[in-house]
């Protein structure tokens, strides 16, 4: 896997332990700003730990936490992690609509270029939320000026997911121009797409079936996608009353992410995607 041709990236969503979607007791955008932030904290830990490893990540920061943290966003893109945009308010975009998402993408991006007065080019949806139902999606996000997409999770999942996506990065064709998508990491296992790559996922799977995995992504010539947020660094972290399914999802096993993290650190060779999309 250290292989000079296998390529990777570490991506990081940026946003608070409160941003979890898809359940009753998730708290509501009005009440985020009275909520205890640990996004600092976090992130300070993540950061030390990539310097560590001289490991560049690209950071799909939320607009509303880059409001927040100002000074924080910078220092990322000081320490030469790039700055990607996870949107503003964490909408799902099958939920929130065309315009709705349209206003939501537009605003997030444009926050972090005025804070860190550089262009922002690549884009990730809150929950992966690209579906078949959001044809409309890829469009939105070409014309907001975004060069590049990593929402697509091309498995089944809880919420977004389209289950037989093309697994390779590629170009898509979009109202304005071409986009080029940037899809998760999945292997096929059983005839079954599944993935131990990022959030609850990669938390589950031992190391010894991660290592297999990215064996099996370099032998199908595809690049390693990794994500984390930052909540995971941080098991004391406040639980909400979530469902128990989306508990455990949420929950499960976030002790082993720090581990993981370094022994991913130090056997995978991570780029930037913005670099990496230079060569389509
Ligand atoms: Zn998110």
């Amino acid at each position: 896997m250290s292989s000079d041709h296998a390529i990777g990236f570490l991506t990081i969503d940026v946003e608070e332990w409160f941003h979890i979607l898809d359940d009753p007791a998730v708290p509501d955008f009005r009440q985020w700003a009275g909520l205890e932030s640990r996004l600092q904290r976090n992130m300070e830990l993540l950061l030390s730990l990539l310097d560590e490893y001289k490991v560049n990540t690209t950071m799909f920061w939320l607009g509303w936490a880059a409001e927040k943290h100002p000074a924080l966003l910078r220092r990322c893109a000081e320490a030469g992690h790039e700055i990607a945009s996870h949107g503003y308010a964490h909408v799902l975009a099958y939920e929130a609509g065309r315009e709705k998402f349209r206003e939501d993408i537009r605003h997030g991006k444009k926050i972090l270029e005025d804070i860190t007065g550089a262009e922002v080019f690549g884009f990730r949806a809150a929950g992966f939320g690209t579906t078949a139902d959001t044809p409309w999606l890829f469009d939105e996000i070409r014309a907001a000026g975004f060069v590049y997409d990593s929402s697509v999770f091309p498995a089944k999942r809880g919420h977004g997911g389209i289950a037989d996506f093309n697994r390779e990065p590629h170009q898509m064709d979009a109202h304005d121009g071409s986009l080029l998508e940037i899809p998760q990491s999945v292997v096929e296992v059983c005839g079954r797409r599944v993935s131990f790559f990022g959030g609850g996922y990669l938390r589950l799977a031992p190391i010894a079936l991660i290592k297999w995995g990215i064996g099996k992504l370099q032998e199908s010539g595809l690049p390693l996608v990794v994500y984390v947020h930052p909540r995971e660094v941080d098991p004391e972290h406040p639980r909400l009353p979530l469902r128990l399914h989306r508990r455990f999802k949420s929950y499960v096993n976030l002790r082993s992410t720090v581990p993981k993290l370094h022994w991913l650190c130090e056997n995978s060779k991570f780029e930037l995607m913005r670099d990496y999309v230079k060569q389509f």
